[in-house]
């Protein structure tokens, strides 16, 4: 057995099923693209789903790919052994109608036997224990000894998920030896140790359940099979465990070469070099897809990696960023087979570097927070869920780096807890962002619409088609016929609507028919490539098979279209003011403004956005002619186009040019010409998530009216200042100057007044047991003044306690002064606002000899003052 490395074995794998006329695949963004049940993608056959459900036509009825995969439902274990990681690859080959059983079985055996030259005497292999299909194949074809077919239930050998395509399975597995054993005399195939493992799955999709629970036989079944391309490596280089495998050891030997540790000698380094290791991996892989770190989904998934291994670099004694290091030699060892990686080499170590420094600013914080909260949980051995919520709220620590350091110390978080104040927390968001998914959105019942049922887009060149209703969806189920109210979404063969992609929002417009009209609302492009009109019947009754003709509001694509190709000349501008390294992160372009997301590190300068706006304006003006044609993707790259970030292209792609400034791949609608445009207005410029601005802007229409509102503005100051456009400053200076003299008279006055009121107030003086005290409504709007007056009348008080109180429109504040006589005797300036401040809802305190506090209930004053006797009482001893 040759010892091959992980880079060469996942070549070999899909060389040969291409010499089985496979069309080898790119790995599908771990983004899934199309199915939103899914965080991230887990396995080969994810991105392929819709060719084996018939929704969509595959390239190939043979594919063969190598997919990169994540899987995270339980993080903390990583690292603990060296058996879970998150990150592995997964080889796969799939046969969408095409061959069988029989060629699977051939070819898995063919590429173990022959191509990895794996030994046969060491290969055993398990069936559905009712497949005795497989068992012929196995034991007749091949010739595997009957000892060696292993029969296995339907919880081992059995794929299914609910209800649809499901069927039998087989495994293939290695046999590591003795030395693998678990040395218990019952140790035979199937013990759980590490001698005999399966390294390949080969399903064979061949029924279809229904809801009686029949297993209906498929007329086209289909292959799906994963290889575990880690485990695989493992197997050829006779290790022990993934992290001895080639590539990633050499990642896991270059953070120890960085930390200057030993992998090996000391367990608990271990876990953390291990855990880093892995993580880097999932990281790098992420960002490079488009994930950006967030509290969010996947963003989340992609920030508590990231913070599990800053923390454990933190272990290993790594002073500052390092992750970026690791990430760089984690490209440097897969990005012949993921070119994407090299490409975005420095966007994804500015994205770690950002993450890693911003948690390092809050980590020593938050580990001292943990700890007070670990001093004041006494017997417990359980954190509250509250705590650990507000160590995720305020330092950002995921609940898993939570428990990892709970656990270190043999402690526990209250986990039920803790996600209830999440729910709380999101429930609070959705109220905030005022959410309502879409009714009629659900995807699933698309899927159900028969496979004829799809849609040609014809709107880049007509707003208007004559057309047919070929399917109509309301309150998500297929019906024949809706009528005039009703919320229905729509499908037609050919339309004009552009539907939501590329960050442009749909059009909307009209479907009208003989007897009915239908206000579209919006458009989507659903599975199995149909286009779904949301639409409300403003009249008559609609019916599937109903000719009809389908109108785009023009005003509205114009206006979305300046919007867009704006977009493309912001997008170039801001790449050559800011540099190369902005890319566009996201979009969003509509009718009325447009929103540009992009990659830069930090905040832009006033002088910095004034040249952008300007920089797409004068192209704007240069009346440049936009040209869009269609190619391949190659051919669109030769030609310099940007392609943008996570987005999938076909392989014929849209190009869009303007003059020789801008060429961008994009499927959206767009002008003639730049200078139809008109002119272009940056609104607002801010920060989204670390590394990430985002830029709102106007055109056309909409920014005649901001202008005509400025414009309002101005002529209303002039009116209500008595003035005119030239004077506006000079007046608005006056005014400014002579409003702050007088406040300044003001407050001499009231100091005047309230020192004239001194003797006053003194009359006004009480005793208790000898101490005497005052209250006075002091009518002052500082707390500064208030604490003056205090002064005085404390002053004159020899042995005395002071009270003022201010009231403003929603709160009284009230300020107490004890003299140091008073002081001794027991008064508590402090405590005697702790408890008058209850009396009206407020709260408040402070030293002996002075405090303050509010209450929100002005009215409560006099019941204040009826309590005070009572409680300066208590005081004195
Ligand atoms: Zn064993
Ligand atoms: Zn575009």
């Amino acid at each position: 057995m040759e010892k091959l490395g992980l880079n060469e074995i996942r070549e070999k794998f899909l060389s040969f099923f291409e010499t089985k006329a496979h069309l080898r695949l790119k790995s599908a963004s771990l983004i899934p693209e199309k199915d939103k049940s899914l965080l991230l993608i887990n396995s080969g056959m994810a991105p392929l789903k819709p060719f084996f459900t018939g929704q969509e036509t595959p390239p190939n009825k043979r594919v063969t790919t190598c997919q990169k995969c994540i899987r995270t439902p339980d993080i903390e274990r990583v690292g603990k052994t060296a058996r879970h990681g998150t990150f592995f690859e997964m080889l796969g080959n799939f046969s969408f109608g095409d061959y069988f059983k029989e060629d699977a079985i051939a070819w898995a055996w063919e590429f173990c036997t022959k191509w990895l030259e794996l030994p046969e005497d060491r290969l055993w292999v398990t069936i559905y224990q009712d497949d005795n299909e497989a068992f012929e194949i196995w034991n007749k074809k091949i010739g595997v000894a009957p000892e060696k077919i292993v029969r296995m239930g339907k919880e081992d050998n059995f794929w299914e998920i609910g209800l649809g395509p499901c069927g039998p399975c087989s495994e293939i597995y290695f046999d590591r030896g003795e030395r693998y054993s678990c040395g218990k005399p019952t140790c035979k195939f199937g013990c759980d140790c590490d001698r005999y493992i399966e390294f390949w799955n080969l399903v064979f999709t061949q029924f279809d359940k229904d809801e009686e629970g029949n297993y209906n036989r498929l007329a086209n079944p289909n292959i799906d099979t994963g290889m575990g391309l880690e485990r695989m490596s493992a197997i050829m280089q006779e290790v022990d465990n993934i992290f001895e495998v080639d590539t990633i050891k050499y990642t896991l030997e270059y953070i120890c070469s960085l930390a200057g540790v030993e992998y090996g000698m000391d367990e608990k380094t271990d876990v953390s070099i291990r855990v880093i290791t892995d993580h880097i991996r999932s990281v790098t892989f992420m960002i490079s897809d488009g994930v950006l770190p967030s509290n969010e989904g996947r963003g989340y998934v992609l920030r508590r990696l990231l913070r599990r291994g800053a923390r454990h670099g933190k272990l290993l004694g790594l002073k500052g960023a390092f992750l970026s290091k690791v990430s760089k030699k984690v490209i440097e060892l897969y990005h012949n087979a993921y070119p994407e990686l090299k490409e975005k080499e420095e966007y994804i170590e500015n994205i770690i570097d950002i993450e890693e420094e911003r948690f390092e600013e809050t980590l020593e914080q938050g580990l001292e927070k943990l700890q007070e909260y670990i001093d004041l949980m006494g017997d417990s051995d359980t954190l509250s869920g509250e705590a650990a919520f507000k160590l995720y709220d305020t330092y950002g620590f995921p609940l898993d780096l939570t428990k990892d350091i709970l656990e270190e110390q043999g402690l526990k978080v209250d986990e039920r807890s803790f996600a209830n104040e999440m729910e709380l927390q999101r429930e609070r968001a959705r109220t905030a962002r005022g959410d309502n998914e879409a009714e009629g959105w659900k995807e699933d019942i698309y899927s159900k619409l028969d496979n004829d049922v799809k849609t040609d887009f014809v709107g880049y060149d007509k707003l208007t088609v004559h057309s047919i209703i070929k399917a109509i969806i309301a309150d998500n189920i297929i019906v024949n016929k809706s009528k005039k109210g009703d919320n229905i979404s729509v499908i037609l063969p050919e339309t004009p609507f552009y539907a939501e992609s590329g960050g442009q929002l749909a059009d909307s417009g009209f479907i009208e028919g003989e007897s009915f009209k239908l206000q579209v609302v919006d458009c989507k492009k659903v599975v199995g490539g149909r286009y779904a009109h949301s639409c409300i019947v403003l009249e008559g009754e609609v019916s599937v098979g109903d000719k009809c003709i389908a109108v785009v509001d023009k005003k509205q694509r114009l206006a979305t279209a300046r919007n867009h190709s704006v977009t493309h000349l912001l997008h170039k501008a801001l790449r050559n003011i800011l540099g190369s390294h902005v890319e566009q992160a996201g979009s969003l372009v509509e009718k009325d403004r447009l929103r540009f997301d992009f990659s830069h590190f930090k905040a832009m300068t006033e002088d910095e956005i004034k040249k952008v706006e300007r920089e797409v304006n004068v192209n704007i003006w240069k009346g440049m002619e936009i040209t869009i044609t269609e190619t391949t993707i190659e051919e669109a790259k030769n030609m310099g186009a940007m392609a943008l970030f996570g987005e999938k292209y076909g392989n014929i792609v849209r190009v869009v040019k303007m003059g020789d400034y801008s060429i961008e791949l994009c499927g959206g609608t767009h002008m003639n010409n730049t200078s139809q445009i008109g002119m272009f207005k940056i609104v607002s410029e801010g920060g989204i998530a670390a590394g990430v601005r985002r830029i709102e802007a106007i055109t056309g229409e909409v920014l005649y009216e901001y202008l005509l509102d400025k414009e309002n503005l101005i002529i209303n100051a002039c009116s209500k200042l008595k003035t005119n456009e030239d004077d506006l400053l000079r007046k608005i200076e006056h005014m400014i100057k002579d409003a702050k003299s007088m406040e300044k008279e003001i407050q001499s006055l009231k100091s005047k007044i309230a020192e004239a009121d001194l003797d006053e107030y003194l009359a006004q003086a009480n005793e208790v047991k000898n101490v005497r005290y005052v209250v006075i409504d002091a009518h002052l709007s500082s707390l500064e003044d208030m604490r003056a007056l205090g002064d005085k009348i404390k002053g004159k008080l020899d042995n005395g306690l002071v009270i003022l109180y201010s009231k403003s429109t929603d709160k009284t504040t009230i300020l107490a002064m004890a003299s140091k006589a008073a002081v001794s005797k027991g008064i508590h300036a402090g405590n005697i606002i702790k408890e008058v401040t209850k009396i009206g809802n407020g709260s408040g305190g402070g030293r002996p000899d002075m405090a303050q506090g509010g209450i929100k209930d002005n009215g409560k004053i006099g019941e204040i003052k009826d309590a005070l006797p009572v409680i300066i009482a208590k005081q004195i001893q």
